[in-house]
Parts: structure tokens; sequence; C-alpha cells
């Protein structure tokens, strides 16, 4: 079977810096994929090569073995790549299951019209509730989004982007801003999402990349270092000098 996403000696310049050198990565269906590395690595710039925001200079990226490349970011989102947004003011506004149920109306191309049947209807608000349970945000399903805590916040933007039904989902440093207190329940609301979707995540905190991914990437100067099960990514000697000031966790 293909990898879920790959990439082909991608590489992206800034001018003459090269922020993605030659970068091929395979990342397996099913996998819960990190991307570690330090600040300025090239983490975000690959991440935006992936989902088309940014075109490479050079190389290829294929989606389930299909070349994506020349495609744009809301063609690669119908073909099943989804990354997370900001709630913005609109979903800020509206109650979790709202914004959730849009989201799903959207996918489902019910969104603009104002009549629909009763019986799609039905079916968005199960499928809407059905994400809710599987992101843990029952409980809080009438409240404003902008009321929650930021870790539930974060689920919620997960929920939108799962309401498009991606086959790979891509997250950049999700634990951002969120409290530690809520980190680790964030990261294993993640881990326990489908195998049918594919994640690849960025992320600094070791504790959280070595109980989450199955596989980690390490990206230094724009290239990959090394890429290998957690285990042997934390046994490295060059990934250990690396992370030297966290040695601790590593
Ligand atoms: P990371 O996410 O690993 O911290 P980034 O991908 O954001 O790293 O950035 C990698 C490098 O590319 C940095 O040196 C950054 O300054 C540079 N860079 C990122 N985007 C641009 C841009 N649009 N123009 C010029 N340089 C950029
Ligand atoms: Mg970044």
């Amino acid at each position: 079977m293909s990898p879920a996403l790959q990439t082909r000696n991608l590489t992206k310049k800034f001018g003459g810096f090269i922020a993605t050198d030659n970068i091929s990565l395979n990342v397996a269906a099913g996998s819960r994929h990190a991307l570690i590395g330090p600040n300025g690595a090239g983490k975000t710039t690959l991440i935006n090569l992936l989902t088309g925001f940014l075109e490479p200079t050079s190389g290829a990226v294929l989606l389930a073995g299909t070349d994506v490349t020349a495609l744009s970011q809301h063609a690669r989102v119908k073909r099943g790549v989804a990354r997370t947004f900001q709630i913005n003011r609109l979903f800020a506004d509206m109650t979790v299951l709202e914004s959730v149920l849009l989201a799903v109306n959207e996918r489902r191309g019910l969104g603009t019209r104002w009549w629909r049947p009763v019986r799609a209807h039905a079916d968005a608000l199960d499928e809407a509730a059905q994400l809710l349970t599987q992101l843990r945000l029952g409980a809080v399903a009438n409240e404003r989004a902008r009321n929650l805590a930021y870790g539930k916040q974060r689920l919620v933007e997960i929920a939108l982007a799962l309401a498009a039904r991606p086959r790979v989902l891509l997250l950049d440093e999700p634990a951002a801003g969120v409290p530690t207190s809520e980190s680790r329940e964030l990261f294993e609301t993640i881990a326990q999402l489908p195998r049918d979707v594919t994640v690849l995540l960025i992320e600094h905190d070791m504790d959280l990349v070595f109980r989450f991914a199955d596989r980690i990437s390490v990206l230094v100067n724009g290239a990959i270092l090394v890429e290998d099960v957690p285990d042997k990514i934390g046994s490295d000697p060059q990934v250990r000098q690396l992370y030297l000031g966290e040695a601790a966790h590593v």
C-alpha cells in the first residue's frame, strides 16, 4: 500500500535560503507520525508545502500515491488533507455543536441551502454528535467555543478539521498556548482518533511526542537528520546532542 503521504526530494528556497532541503518523507497510512526539531528547522514550512499553502521550488508531494504537487489547497482538502485553523469569530460565537454541524453540512454540500430534507439534517446531526463524542466534547456541546478552556478549543478545531472526513490530519503544535494541565488530555484524545485518519504532528514537548508517536522524523536545517521509532530516536546520539538541554526527557 502507498504511504498516506509522501514527499520526494522536496525543496523550498526563500531567496537564497534553503528552508526545505531535499526531503523525502513517507508517512504510513494510519500512523501517528511526529515531526520534531529546533526552532527554524523548517517544520511549519514542510506542513505548508504539504497543504499547498506554499509551492515547492522543486520536488513532489504525493497523497496515497498520487502526485498532488500542482493542486491548490482547496483541491487537496477535497482529496483528504486537513489541517487545523484557529477558531474564527463565527465559530467562537457559536456553540460547539452548532459549529461542528456547520462544518459537517459544509462537507455534505448542504451548508448554503436554507431548506434541507429532514433526513439529511438528522444524519448531519448524528455525524456532528459522533465527532463530539470522539473528541470528548459531548459535555460542552452547548457551550460557546470562546468560553472553553484552551485545550478544549483545540479539540473543537480538530473536530472542525475532521468534519471534512480527511485521510490525513496535519497538526502544527496543537498544544501551543495550552496549559500543561490540559495538554496530556489533548494528546490522549488525538491519539485515540480512529486509525483511518493518518496524523502528522509537530510538537515541542518530548514527553508528549514519545507518548503519542509511532514514528518520529527529526528535522534540522531543513533536512531530515534521522527518522525512526521513538525508542531509537530517544537513544540516538545525534538527537540527544541536539536536545541536550532537554536530555532528561529524551
Ligand atoms: P519551524 O516551524 O521548524 O520553527 P519554519 O518552517 O517556520 O520553522 O521556518 C524555517 C526557516 O524558514 C526559518 O529560518 C524561517 O525564518 C524561514 N522562513 C519561513 N517562512 C519564510 C518566508 N515566507 N520567507 C522567508 N523565510 C521564511
Ligand atoms: Mg513552526
